[in-house]
């Protein structure tokens, strides 16, 4: 392998460590103890392993969880209710509402009734539309990771300034693609998108400098698709079957063919240890920016 490894999993510990030292500042100095609330409807349990984690790092950040687990009967009136509560609690700084929803709740009204300054997912579209304008609103926590990665990965050749690389995002979800994308145009990359329709996806990632993979499709992007040097953030997570680890067993793997495009690639996240652990990061983050906006006070710095 001759990429630097990009480690997702120390950085975010050291993100993590940095809100920490802010909440204590603001105990110490405003007597505030941010909140945040998490809510999960239903039994899906990668989101419940997802919701505990939330929980158990938000306390050892020093702030308070709220959690609220309902049935997978929930009715949306009754979730909206709640998200209401929580938008009129003072106690409230961040709201999380676990995805995806049962089936019968339709989420895009739900993300629309948070407050968007309680907003800590980045999804309500004032935040959406503060990103396109490239003013300070709440970023979505994976999004914010990639670019915290890329930023530092790329530090010791651009000096952290990405102006003028050429980026390629592969994907433009609402969760993932599409503010990808536009982060990286407000760092001044010249950024293209790609997706399902894309003609030709090979040359686009040939010509990237720094290539985000946000598909959900098990090493989609071939190793030799890869601009020698080029920084590789993957995003995907995707189960496949292991056979090498045993009768029945599956492991993780992104959407870039990891083995690969570490011997072309100059910088790479692996998955898992990449990506993946930056979001919680970011999302605690969040609940310190909104708690300190929310309040007037000045905003610690949170990179
Ligand atoms: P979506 O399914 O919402 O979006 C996938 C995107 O990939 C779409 O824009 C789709 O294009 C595009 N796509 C599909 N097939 C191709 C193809 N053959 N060539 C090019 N583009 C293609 O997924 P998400 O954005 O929510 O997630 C993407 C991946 O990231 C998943 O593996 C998910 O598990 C992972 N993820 C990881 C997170 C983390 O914390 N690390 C957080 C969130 C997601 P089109 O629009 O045309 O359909």
């Amino acid at each position: 392998m001759s990429a630097t490894l990009i480690d997702g999993k120390a950085r975010a510990a050291a993100l993590r460590e940095t809100v920490a030292a802010a909440v204590g500042r603001l105990k110490k100095d405003a007597g505030l103890e941010p909140g945040l609330a998490v809510v999960l409807v239903g039994e899906d349990p990668a989101s419940k392993v997802y919701v505990a984690n939330k929980a158990r790092l938000t306390r050892e950040c020093g702030m308070r969880s709220i959690e609220h687990i309902l049935p997978e009967e929930t009715s949306q009136a009754d979730l909206i209710a709640l998200v209401e509560t929580l938008n009129a609690d003072p106690g409230v700084d961040g709201i999380l509402v676990q995805m995806p929803l049962p089936a019968h709740i339709d989420s895009d009204a739900v993300v629309l009734a948070i407050d968007p300054e309680k907003d800590v997912d980045g999804l309500h579209p004032v935040n959406a539309g503060l990103i396109v304008l490239g003013k300070p609103g709440l970023i979505p926590c994976t999004p914010q990771g990639c670019v915290i990665l890329a930023k530092e990965a790329l530090a010791e050749k651009t000096g952290g300034d990405l102006s003028g690389l050429d980026a390629l995002v592969v994907g433009r979800s609402i969760l993932v693609g599409k503010p990808v994308a536009l982060l990286l145009q407000n760092e001044n990359c010249t950024v293209t998108m790609a997706h399902s329709r894309t003609r030709d996806l090979e040359t686009a990632c040939r010509k990237a400098d720094i290539l985000v993979a946000a598909v959900g499709r098990p090493k989609m992007i071939r190793g030799d698709w890869i601009k020698p040097g080029a920084c590789v953030i993957d995003v995907g997570i995707n189960r496949i079957d292991a056979p090498e680890r045993g009768e029945g067993k599956t492991r993780l793997v992104g959407d870039v063919d990891f083995e690969a495009a570490s011997e072309i690639a100059g910088q790479i996240t692996p998955v898992p240890g990449g990506v993946g652990p930056m979001t919680i990061a970011c999302l605690l983050a969040n609940a310190v920016r909104a708690a300190c906006r929310r309040r007037g006070l000045a905003e610690p710095d949170l990179d």
